[in-house]
């Protein structure tokens, strides 16, 4: 029916038409829709046989490309399947299906050999694509439609999870038996035979040749800073910021090991400076590193480091 709604005087005389059926147009389905529509407010979907064996979802009660009767053969397929095509909505419009940003797809589902055009609920066009398995939403009250299915929805691939890693990591036994020496105030190293080679912290076996090594060594806890970085972050092993860490030399090794340096502004120390250990009270050292509060400068001239 056709109602004029609103008219406007002056010299054009112009009219708005509205055509609509308020009460809604009801008309039959023919026995193939009819199924489809059933199985959908029974939460199926479901496809229609062609003579050649293809499945035609929506079913139609014509092939397209023969033009021949499908057959009575209905299949259940999906309800997952894969985004074929699809179109962003940036602003739904009232008579949209979602009342927010959503995709138009052509969805081929699982079984189907034609696809069927729906709408996806992305949260963005970035998570759209060729490809993208999705899934329908159904409706808790179906009543045999096509929007029985609300929209379809992106497969879950990826979930947000905390992480908390807690490790005990045990020292083997070289590391242990330089920890002891540490907790005892002493630093221990280890002396290949073969290369004639003084390691810091004592290891069981050579870096350089391999060998096992079998003598302990106990080394001077004085020596020589070789290189150094004057750090900015906080760090909780060390004093304050800056601070500075450092590899050094020990006095009898061959290789150096790394230690912070205190008891001096930052910008004093350099290659070549004399350190001593500082230790922490006796009564308090563990089986740990920490036991050297840091190195401390002896006040002697430096060192050569060709030495
Ligand atoms: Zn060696």
């Amino acid at each position: 029916m056709t109602v004029p709604s609103d008219v406007t005087g002056n010299s054009e005389l112009t009219a708005t038409h509205v055509l609509e059926f308020p009460g809604g147009y009801t008309r039959t389905t023919g026995p193939v829709i009819g199924r489809f529509l059933t199985e959908l407010r029974d939460g199926r979907i479901v496809g229609v046989r062609t003579a050649d064996q293809r499945t035609l979802v929506p079913p139609l009660e014509y092939d397209p490309h023969t033009g021949d009767a499908v057959t009575e053969e209905f299949v259940q397929v999906g309800p997952a399947g894969t985004v074929a095509e699809w179109v962003w909505v940036d602003s739904p419009r009232r008579n949209h299906p979602l009342d927010r940003p959503f995709a138009w797809a052509t969805i081929k589902l699982d079984g189907a050999d034609t696809a069927l055009v729906h709408v996806v609920d992305a949260e963005n066009p970035k998570a759209m694509r060729a490809g993208l398995r999705v899934r329908p939403r159904w409706r808790a009250e179906r009543v045999g439609q096509i929007t029985d299915i609300e929209c379809f929805v992106p497969d879950v691939t990826k979930i947000v999870s905390p992480v908390r890693a807690e490790y005990t990591l045990k020292p083997g036994r070289a590391l242990t038996r330089f920890l002891e020496g540490v907790r005892d105030g002493v630093f221990l190293a280890g002396h290949c035979a073969t290369c004639d080679k003084v390691y810091v912290p004592y290891r069981l076996a050579c870096p350089g040749c391999g060998s096992l090594i079998e003598e302990e060594r106990q080394v001077a806890d004085t020596g020589t800073i070789t290189t150094f970085a004057i750090n900015n972050l906080p760090d909780p092993r060390a004093p304050q910021v800056p601070f500075v860490s450092a590899y050094i030399l020990l006095d009898g090794a061959d290789t150096p090991m790394i230690a912070l340096v205190g008891d001096v502004p930052a910008h004093e120390v350099r290659q070549g400076m004399r350190v001593r250990a500082v230790w922490v009270p006796e009564s308090e050292r563990t089986l740990a590193m920490s036991n050297i509060k840091w190195f401390a400068p002896t006040g002697e001239p430096d060192a050569e480091l060709e030495n």
